[in-house]
C-alpha cells in the first residue's frame, strides 16, 4: 500500500488552523463558523479527489466513491472533525483525513471496488454544544429521533433545529435516520486516547468492544445545621452519608467481577458549602462504564440499593437522576478479521483492545456491521493541545485501513 504521507500531513495541519484557539491548540465547535470552514475545505479536499457528496438534515456529509456495483450497499468509513475547546489536532481528524487518503491510495494504485466507498464526516460527536456527544451518529442510527430537534438545546438555549438551520442545515431530522445494513460495513480510525498501544509499541489496536458508558446524578438531602449546637446524635449529615456512598460505589465497581468495570465520582457538589455548617445537600455526579451492558446495569442497581440503604440507616432522602446509560458496542467479526488481515499484509504488529470512550462508531453498530482501527498518541494523552500521534503510525493506520476497505468492497 503507497500513502502518500506528506499530502496528509500537509492536510492535517491545515484542518488544524481552522480553529477558534491559537495554535497547537484546536477549538471548532459544531456549527460554529470554524467548523463551517472547516467542512467547506474537507468538501473542496474530497470533490479534489472526485468524490460525490450528500448532506443530511443535520449535516453529517457522506462522500462517496462509486463503485462498480452501485447497486449493492457500500462500504463506509468516517470520523468527526469537531473539537472541544483547546484540544488537538488528531482526534477525530486522524479517521476523516485518514479515510480521505486511503480512498485516495486506494484509487491513485489503480484499485477499482465492487461496492461504493463513502467518507462520513459526523455532525457533533463532541458534547460541548448541545451536552450530549454523538448526535450526527445517534440520529443515523435511531438512539436519538426527531423530537431532538426541539429538546436539544445549546449553551445559549437555542435549539439544534434554530442552530442547524442557521448553519445552513434544514430538512426534516427523521430523514436522517438509515437503517441497519445500509451499509455492508463500516470502519472508524481513531488514535487510541489511552496509553496502551504506546506502552507495548504496537503500532495497530484492533478494537473488540466500545464501552457503554451511563451517568447520573445522586443528591442527598439530609439536615442541615449550626455546626455547634446540633449535637452528633440528632444529625443527619448529607456529606457524611455522600462519602459512605462514595466508597461502595467505588467498592461495587471493584467487585463486579471484571475490571472493564471503572466508576468514577467526579463531582461533588456540598450545600451549604460553610465551615462552621452541617451539610445539608450533596450532589454527586456518578460515570459508570463498561463493557457488558447486562454487568453495567447490574452494578447501576447495586449503586441504587447502596444508595437506599444508606438513606435509610441514615435517615435522609436521596434521588438519582439518570442522565444516559448507552449500550456498549461490539464489533462484527468479520470487521475485525479484515482488519487483522489487513494487518498481516502490512507486516504491522496489533492487538485487540476496548474502546473507552464515545465514537460515533458507538451508535453506527445499528446502522452496519462495524470495527474500530486505533494507533498510538503520545502518553495517551488526547482532548488537550499537545496531544500528538507520529506520521508513522498515522501512516500505518491509513495502510491498513486502505486495506481493510478494499477487502470490504469486494461483492462476496
Ligand atoms: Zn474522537
Amino acid at each position: 500500500m503507497k500513502v502518500d504521507a506528506e499530502r496528509l500531513g500537509h492536510e492535517i495541519d491545515e484542518l488544524a488552523t481552522i480553529s477558534a484557539a491559537r495554535p497547537p491548540a484546536v477549538t471548532r465547535v459544531v456549527f460554529t463558523e470554524e467548523d463551517l470552514r472547516a467542512r467547506a475545505w474537507l468538501k473542496q479536499r474530497c470533490a479534489d479527489a472526485g468524490m460525490a457528496v450528500r448532506v443530511d438534515a443535520v449535516g453529517n456529509t457522506f462522500f462517496r466513491w462509486e463503485g462498480s456495483r452501485p447497486d449493492l450497499p457500500a462500504v463506509a468509513t468516517g470520523s468527526h472533525i469537531d473539537a472541544i475547546p483547546n484540544a488537538g489536532r488528531f482526534d477525530g481528524v486522524v479517521g476523516v483525513l485518514g479515510g480521505l487518503e486511503a480512498i485516495r491510495s486506494l484509487r491513485e494504485g489503480g484499485f477499482q471496488p465492487e461496492r461504493s466507498i463513502e467518507l462520513i464526516q459526523f455532525t457533533a460527536e463532541e458534547p460541548t454544544r448541545f451536552g450530549v456527544g454523538c448526535v450526527g451518529s445517534r440520529l443515523l442510527a435511531g438512539v436519538l429521533n426527531a423530537d431532538a430537534d426541539e429538546k436539544l438545546r445549546g449553551g445559549d438555549g437555542e435549539t439544534l433545529r434554530a442552530v442547524r438551520t442557521k448553519a445552513g442545515f434544514d430538512g426534516d431530522l427523521a430523514t436522517v435516520r438509515l437503517p441497519y445494513g445500509y451499509y455492508a460495513a463500516f470502519v472508524e480510525s481513531h488514535i487510541e486516547q489511552g496509553p496502551i498501544l504506546e506502552r507495548e509499541g504496537i503500532p495497530i489496536g484492533i478494537v473488540t468492544n466500545i464501552v457503554g458508558p451511563s451517568s447520573f446524578f445522586i443528591t442527598i438531602d439530609g439536615e442541615g445545621g449550626h455546626a455547634g449546637g446540633v449535637l452528633m446524635p440528632d444529625r443527619h449529615d448529607a456529606l457524611c452519608a455522600a462519602a459512605e456512598l462514595i466508597v461502595r460505589i467505588e467498592g461495587t465497581a471493584r467487585q463486579s467481577g471484571s475490571t472493564d468495570t471503572v466508576a468514577t465520582v467526579g463531582i461533588c457538589e456540598v450545600h451549604p458549602g460553610a465551615i462552621n455548617s452541617i451539610p445539608s445537600r450533596v450532589k454527586l455526579g456518578v460515570d459508570l462504564r463498561d463493557t457488558d451492558g447486562k454487568r453495567r446495569d447490574r452494578v447501576l442497581n447495586e449503586i441504587r440499593n447502596a444508595t437506599e440503604e444508606i438513606a435509610q440507616q441514615r435517615q435522609l432522602q436521596t434521588s438519582i437522576q439518570v442522565l444516559n446509560a448507552d449500550e456498549p458496542a461490539t464489533s462484527s467479526p468479520q470487521v475485525l478479521a479484515a482488519i487483522a488481515r489487513s494487518c498481516l499484509e502490512e507486516g504491522l504488529e496489533s492487538r485487540r483492545i476496548v474502546a473507552r470512550a464515545y465514537h460515533d462508531s458507538s451508535f453506527m453498530v445499528h446502522v452496519a456491521p462495524m470495527a474500530m482501527i486505533f494507533i498510538p498518541c503520545r502518553g495517551g494523552v488526547s482532548h488537550r493541545p499537545d496531544e500528538h500521534a507520529t506520521m508513522e503510525h498515522i501512516v500505518a493506520g491509513v495502510k491498513v485501513l486502505a486495506r481493510t476497505l478494499a477487502e470490504l468492497s469486494s461483492a462476496h
